[in-house]
Order: structure tokens, then sequence, then C-alpha cells
């Protein structure tokens, strides 16, 4: 029974050995899209910020095209006045002319003004564009190079995965049946199915354990599992 269990435990040893290999690389094959994820929601958020300055150059673009409608109709008005100023006959009517043509040419400044005020933030914020779509280029560049590069990494890992569980079975040669399980039930619900002991306490979950699976334990004369966490206990 001695012999028995201390190559079982062996063996067992072995197997976790090859199991947390396993889910060391399974945990990379978790993470690795999550970087790429990352990156995307990078280029995701240029085209949002670019997306909210277009839609405002927009705007603005059809900003600047009412007030040149508006500017023409006041400059028809001042061909209009002018043609007809030139045949007043009065003073009076002179400066009523000229001071209506002052007020249309007033009009006509400050739409001036206006237009060239909105064009330049309409300029700002396709410049601005135009540095996101920059930006944005190198960044899809990086998420292709990543991606690639992940890619060859994730099939690299996946092999080692399917190498070492196609290994595995070799290992569970000679392991009873019923000990195989207890491995197996513990390795499913808590990822590693045994704990080392350090002194009187399990190492996994800081259980103390009583003398006689401490001695047990460390003569490895029958299983012991840990009365905390249920992991097969060794000493190292
Ligand atoms: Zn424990």
């Amino acid at each position: 029974m001695t012999t028995e269990w201390t190559e079982v435990l062996e063996r067992l040893l072995s197997l976790q050995q090859l199991d947390s290999k396993i889910r060391r690389l399974e945990a990379e094959l978790y993470r690795a899209p999550g970087d790429l994820k990352v990156r995307e929601k990078a280029i995701a958020g240029f085209d949002a910020k670019m997306k909210v300055l277009k839609d405002r150059a927009q705007v603005l673009r059809a900003q600047v095209l009412l007030r040149e409608n508006e500017l023409r109709a006041h400059e028809g008005k001042i061909e209009k006045l002018k043609v007809q100023g030139s045949e007043v006959r009065t003073n009076k009517e002179f400066v009523a002319f000229r001071s209506e043509i002052a007020n249309e040419q007033g009009e006509c400044d400050r739409l001036q003004n206006e237009i060239l005020k909105i064009l330049d933030v309409v300029e700002q914020a396709e410049a601005k564009v135009a540095e996101f779509e920059v930006e944005r280029t190198h960044e899809v560049d990086m998420v292709a190079k990543a991606r690639a590069e992940i890619l060859e990494k994730l099939a690299d890992v996946k092999a080692e995965v399917d190498g070492l569980k196609k290994d595995r079975p070799t290992l569970l040669e000679g392991v009873p049946k019923e000990q195989l399980q207890l491995y197996e039930k513990v390795h499913a619900a808590r990822g590693r199915a045994m704990s080392s002991l350090e002194g009187a306490y399990c190492s996994a979950c800081g259980d103390v354990q009583t003398r006689n699976d401490v001695y047990a334990a460390q003569n490895r004369t029958r299983p012991v599992l840990c009365g905390g966490c249920n992991r097969i206990l060794y000493q190292s």
C-alpha cells in the first residue's frame, strides 16, 4: 500500500505539472484576443471623434451656404438701390438712398465676417480630422500587425496545448480509478488538484491539518486531502 500510494502520488504530481502548464497556456489563448480588442477600441475611438468633427463641419458648411444666400440677396438689393438712386431728384431722396445702401452694406459686411469666422472653424475641424486620419491609419496598421502576431502565437500555443493533452493519457496509466476520479474532481473544481504542505498548513488555502494527516502526507502512506480545500496534500 505504502509503495503504491507513493507511486500514484508521483504520477499525480506529474499530471498536475502538465495540467498547470495546459492551464497557463489556455489562459494565454484566452487573453490574446483581449489585447487585440483594446487596439480595436482605439480605432473605434478615432472613428467616433472623427464623426463628431465631420458632422460639425457639415453643419457649419450649411450655415455658410445660408449666409452666402443672404449675402447675395443683400448685394442684389444694393445693386438695385444704386440704379434707383441714380434717378433721384431731391437731396432728401439721395440721403435716404445712401442711408439704405449703407445699411445693406453693413449687413453684407456682417455676413462676410461671419462666413469667414465659420470657415475658420470648419478648417480647424477638418485639419483635426486629417490628423486623426493619420493616427487612425497608424493604429489600423498596428492592429493588423498585432493580429498577425497573435494568430501566429495562438497557433503555437494551441499546438503546444494539443501536444500536452496528447501526453496526458500516458500519465494516467497506472493511477487507480478512484484516485484519478478524486484528482479530476478537484482539478475541475479548483483548477489545481494538489497542494504542498508548509509545516502543518495547506499552501493553497492555508488551512491547518491534523497531526495524523501531516504525518501521513510526509510519509506518503495514504492519500491525504486538505480539510479546507479538498486538494491532495503532499510534502515537497
Ligand atoms: Zn487546502
